[in-house]
């Protein structure tokens, strides 16, 4: 048989990289099992659904690379069958009509409170006659569908968990049809993965209740069930579920972030899974085989951010230009940018220099600026270290004025510009960093960057002497005042 696997999402908000590692362990085994991967957006909490959250979790699924099979599903649409499964169940006799009002059921859970018992539904409706039934129906009673919950210990294999046990007397006879005709999430989940032929749920730990109560069903209607694994929670450093209170939680924020979608995803799926070996740095192609849901680890993952970031950094670091280009030059668009056609090169050397200096996307980005602007400040630590210092101060004037003496065509060859350098400190007989520390500080306003000699060629002749004297005059100015 054919494995079917799916994702289910609520479309109330913005897709949790817990929501997004259960849509991968899904993805994973569909793909290594060579079966498919559906997607249902569980759309029946009206209120809470949007159209903007369905469209967010689709994007971002597609930014992860989590292709599904068919079209998307919509689970308000196949209401018709749910409540067709649930009249099966009342036709025999595993649900009945409950015409309990709202007010009748509160006073109920009132009583409950007050008496401080643990509140089920006490059945009252599971024993009507006959009679009473039909007279509640021709006097036109409201009444929802619950499914009979019958006492006894039913048992079912959890991949991860292992042999589990539903005593059956913990549930309540609870609501598959609501008085307005609307399916329960309970209904609808079990009919949908039905209908859809799902062979294996790999879901959060937080659905287990869900799943105790969806197993009677499956039973009650003779469906094949099917394989069940429940994964543990991620929590933040401070083992509280991840929320957005530790920084990100969203594939979107993490997206805006800068961290690039094959770096999550593998990240995410190292989070509570290990391969078996040492491998952490693993492509899509080794997770689908390594992936044995059976290793997904029991207790809850800790989400550690700077784990992420360093395997950010690794990935970013291996990508190909053109892979980086995309990235680049939508960053170009968003600040309205141009490069010129003749400085091509020199940008896209200062993005190769950049690349195994960023930990993400967007901090290699925002350095980027250094090539079309001027700094718009300088470094106090580094004004201080090599601005205010007569000695330091004195090389950069003089390298300023020999720079400006050779002219622009020592600018088109690094090596050109090192030996120029270089030559200059000996004869002045100083170690190259005294001239090389302000000249960066000069040229990007910090006091670290790619190499000088880069730097110098990247930037050019005529903006590296434009630099040179802006922070001439700013040392005069500010400076030595
Ligand atoms: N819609 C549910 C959720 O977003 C998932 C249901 C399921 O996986 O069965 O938590």
């Amino acid at each position: 048989m054919a494995a079917i696997l799916r994702f289910a999402p609520s479309p109330t908000g913005l897709l949790h990289v817990g929501g997004a590692r259960t849509a991968i362990f899904n993805w994973l085994l569909a793909r290594k099992l060579k079966g498919s991967f559906l997607l249902r957006i569980e759309d029946t909490d009206r209120l809470r659904s949007t159209r903007e959250a369905t469209d967010q979790i689709l994007s971002a699924m597609r930014w992860l690379g989590l292709d599904w099979d068919d079209s998307v599903q919509l689970q308000s649409e196949s209401s018709p069958v749910q409540i067709e499964t649930a009249n099966q169940l009342l036709a025999t006799g595993k649900a009945y009509r409950c015409f309990c009002t709202p007010a009748e059921l509160e006073e109920k859970r009132k009583y409950a409170e007050i008496h401080k018992i643990n509140h089920r539904y006490d059945g009252t409706c599971r024993h009507l006659s006959p009679e009473q039934i039909n007279k509640n129906l021709q006097e036109n009673k409201p009444f929802s569908l619950r499914f009979k919950v019958e006492p006894g210990i039913v048992k079912y294999t959890d991949l991860i968990h292992g042999e589990t046990e539903i005593d059956n007397d913990t549930l309540d006879d609870f609501i598959l049809l609501r008085s307005d005709g609307s399916p329960t999430y309970q209904l609808a989940v079990v009919t949908d993965d039905h209908t859809m032929g799902i062979t294996h749920i790999i879901r959060g730990d937080d659905h287990i209740s869900n799943t105790n109560k969806q197993i009677l069903l499956y039973r009650a209607l003779d469906w094949e069930e099917p394989v069940f694994a429940h994964i543990p929670l991620i929590l933040g450093p401070d083992k509280v579920r991840l929320s957005k209170r530790h920084g990100a939680a969203s594939v979107e924020e993490f997206r805006e972030q800068g961290i690039l979608p094959e770096a999550l995803f593998n990240y995410l799926c190292l989070l509570g899974w290990a391969p078996g070996d040492d491998r952490e740095i693993m492509n899509r192609e080794e997770l689908i085989n390594a992936f044995v849901p059976e290793r997904i680890n029991h207790s809850p993952a800790v989400f550690d951010y700077q784990k992420l970031l360093w395997m950010n950094a690794k990935y970013l670091s291996n990508m190909a230009l053109n892979e980086l280009m995309p990235y680049v030059n939508q960053w170009l668009q968003e600040q309205n940018l141009k490069v010129p056609a003749d400085r091509q090169d020199a940008f896209k050397l200062l993005v190769k220099l950049l690349q195994p200096r960023s930990q993400t996307i967007r901090k290699l980005t925002d350095q980027l600026i250094i090539f079309f602007r001027q700094p718009d400040s300088y470094e106090e630590k580094g004004v201080k270290k090599y601005f205010n210092k007569a000695t330091y101060a004195g090389l950069l004037f003089e390298i300023t004025a020999e720079l400006k003496q050779s002219g622009s065509t020592l600018f088109n060859n690094i090596e050109e510009l090192e030996k120029a350098i270089r030559s200059f400190a000996e004869k002045r007989d100083v170690s190259a960093g005294k001239v090389i520390h302000p000249l960066r500080l000069a040229l990007t306003g910090k006091t670290t960057s790619p190499g000088i000699f880069e730097m110098l060629y990247i930037l050019g002749y005529n903006e590296v002497i434009n630099r040179l004297d802006r922070a001439i005059n700013y040392i005069r100015e500010q400076v030595m005042v």
